[in-house]
């Protein structure tokens, strides 16, 4: 099941769609003002920008879709968030710490 990433050419908000068929691809609007304008993002295309657009998008205090975590970018945009909000800035350790979590590498730890 691909994953796309899109950004609303009206509102500017960016989005990932989970695609489950593939007729679904010509149907797809903007989660956020249901928009058909859209531009779909390359994802390997400013990583770090898109990261800081994620944060900034992030509201915590809204419950998190079921597919939420399905993207493995998540892991851990929620607790840097949080401390950013907090005003705790961890800096590159966070940035080290959410990496391992989503490379799967902190599961390797934990199975040592
Ligand atoms: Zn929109």
């Amino acid at each position: 099941m691909p994953i796309y990433e899109y950004r609303c050419n009206q509102c500017h908000k960016e989005f990932s769609q989970l695609f489950l068929k593939l007729k679904e691809l010509n149907t797809i609007r903007c989660k956020y003002c249901h928009g058909h304008n859209l531009t779909k993002l390359v994802s390997s295309f400013s990583l770090h920008q898109t990261e800081e657009s994620r944060l900034s998008n992030f509201d915590t205090s809204k419950p998190r879709e079921d597919d939420f975590y399905k993207d493995s970018r998540n892991i851990g945009l929620w607790a840097k968030k949080r401390m950013r909000d907090s005003g705790i800035d961890l800096g590159s350790k966070m940035d080290e710490i959410v990496e391992r979590g989503r490379t799967g590498k902190i599961l390797d730890e934990y199975n040592k």
